[in-house]
């Protein structure tokens, strides 16, 4: 078996893919509410240490099809680099459909639209982004280090051969600026090409806490109800340009909605509502969530 450098993570869509490691950490790794990767310094696997990886996966499941790249945003890697693991990949494994990765707006800008289409071409047809917010304010009390319009431009960057999914973290803007982060974040979708979209509800990690109100002292956490009408004003704000299949089904949402939009825009707006009006019996209870 090959050997992980934990902690080790991957969206949950790719529960049933093979994670191939080829960077540790991430190369930003300063988002204030993220404490995934704080852990380790980021880096990247030498070619002989991946392709040896891809043998021996290649020796335990030759009919894989779909793969991850991991850590955290594996883009950031050169893209020559990057095509010699996709062709090894595809080399080693015949019936290969699909490779993906997380990516931020800072990997894509980084990369020319022609590298983006190359790496397309070799397979990498799905890249996970975390919008997190939109509103300017909380993008940078979060230390996001990216601005709504370079995230709309990194977001239009992404060729017809790769699919975004892409998340959204309610209640992420506190109390103070729930208004805007919801307008603001409506705008990237309604403005960009995204495939699979997912709310997320607001939760920190221990070891998140500190840095975060460091930089969001005004931040306070909102109730269950406001996150519902956080998620009912986004929806109803949502006119995109492309069909998007929509989730809130993560681990830390209180309300399981599922759907595509903009056809299923009023069903979604009415489940809200049916919920907000039985109240928190509606609700998944908190100590079953986790963020
Ligand atoms: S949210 Fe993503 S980009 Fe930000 S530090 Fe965490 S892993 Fe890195």
């Amino acid at each position: 078996m090959i050997k992980y450098d934990y902690p080790l993570f991957r969206p949950p869509a790719e529960a049933e893919n093979i994670i191939l490691q080829v960077t540790l950490g991430c190369s930003y790794n300063n988002c204030s509410f993220c404490s995934m990767y704080k852990t380790k310094k980021y880096q990247e696997k030498s070619l002989e240490e991946i392709y040896r990886d891809i043998d021996i996966l290649g020796r335990t499941y030759p009919s894989a099809h779909k793969f991850f790249l991991a850590d955290g945003d594996a883009l950031a890697m050169p893209t020559d680099t990057l095509c010699a693991i996709l062709k090894y990949l595809n080399q080693t494994f015949p019936k290969l459909r699909r490779v993906s990765t997380y990516a931020s707006a800072q990997n894509l800008l980084e990369k020319s639209t022609q590298d983006l289409e190359l790496l397309a071409e070799h397979k990498l047809n799905l890249i996970y982004y975390g919008i997190e917010t939109g509103s300017e304010i909380v993008l940078k009390k979060i230390t996001k280090g990216v601005s709504q319009t370079e995230i709309i431009e990194s977001l239009n960057k992404v060729p017809k051969g790769m699919k975004i999914s892409a998340t959204v973290i309610l209640g992420l803007g506190g109390a103070k600026y729930s208004i805007e982060h919801i307008q603001g974040t409506a705008n990237i979708v309604n403005k960009t090409r995204i495939n699979y979209l997912s709310t997320l509800q607001i939760g920190l990690e221990e070891d998140a806490k500190e840095n975060f109100y460091k930089h969001f002292s005004d931040f306070t956490f909102i109730s269950d109800e406001e996150l519902l009408k956080e998620q009912r004003s986004f929806l109803e704000q949502l006119n995109p340009k492309n069909k998007i299949i929509f989730r809130s089904n993560h681990a830390s949402n209180a309300l399981h909605l599922a759907g595509t939009l903009p056809k299923d825009k009023n069903k979604l707006i009415r489940e809200l509502d049916i919920a907000m009006s039985i109240g928190s019996d509606a609700l998944i209870p908190s100590a079953f969530r986790s963020f």
